[in-house]
């Protein structure tokens, strides 16, 4: 079946999301766009998934637990997770090899860990964006190990992406898709990067506020409304399209 996805949204638990992306809004605005199923990719932590995964129930949509990794190069991984209790496994792994840098919430924003009802749980002291001790070629199997699929986030983008980090894509770190913004220029970057040929590739809103969340517009091919099947369509390629010349 076809779903609309949007698999990289930020809430209030990264310091660069506004305050009122609260697990529970983005839940409302998700159902208001249209989309059967949305992930709360915040960096570094997935402490705000199971607040949207109880407010997706509430709104009969699909959630699928998510990090935005930020490897020890300074890449961005979008990491997609089966269920809840894997999510979080990782994200303690992922806070382990976090570097030990304080929050400065007055200069990088609030990082805010919430419920599903709008309450604040707790306040993340340790500054999400920073970099982790691991490294591109680690994340595919770290997360494959918890059940996820890891895809290169925003790989146009001429920041923080294994493009801009690195120069280079390599087929052989075994991510099965890349991320594409809604701007990028797919045939551009397949000509320019040739191991990035033939990738199947998503676009997601990477939105850090409420009014940045578009309409639904991509659809992937799953089996069922499942975040275990959207991510066994990631790893098969059932997703937006592939990058060709
Ligand atoms: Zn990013
Ligand atoms: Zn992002």
């Amino acid at each position: 079946m076809k779903l609309k996805y949007d698999l990289h949204i930020h809430s209030c638990l990264s310091p660069c999301g506004s305050d009122d992306m609260t697990p529970a809004n983005i839940a409302g605005m998700a159902m208001l766009a249209g989309l059967d199923v949305f992930a709360v990719s915040d960096h570094g932590s997935t402490k705000n998934c199971r607040a949207a995964a109880e407010a997706a129930e509430e709104y009969g949509l699909v959630f699928v637990p998510a990090m935005e990794l930020t490897t020890d190069e300074e890449s961005h991984i979008l990491c997609l997770l089966p269920e809840l209790k894997a999510a979080e496994e990782f994200g303690e792994y992922v806070h382990s090899k976090l570097a030990d840098v304080q929050n400065r919430p007055e200069f990088f924003g609030n990082q805010f860990i919430m419920d599903a009802n709008d309450n604040i749980l707790g306040i993340e002291d340790r500054l999400l964006i920073s970099a982790t001790s691991i490294s591109v070629e680690q994340v595919p199997s770290l997360v494959e190990g918890y059940g996820g699929v890891a895809i290169p986030a925003h790989v146009d983008k001429d920041s923080f992406s294994v493009l801009a980090n690195l120069g280079f894509f390599d087929k052989r770190w075994g991510f099965p898709a890349v991320e594409i913004t809604r701007r990028g220029d797919k045939a551009a970057l397949a000509e320019l990067h040739s191991d990035l040929r033939g990738m199947a590739f998503i676009t997601d809103s990477d939105a850090h506020q409420l009014d940045a969340l578009p309409d639904a517009e991509f659809e992937l091919e799953a089996d069922e409304r499942t975040a275990k099947a959207v991510i066994e369509a990631v790893r098969r390629g059932s997703l937006s399209g592939r990058l060709e010349v």
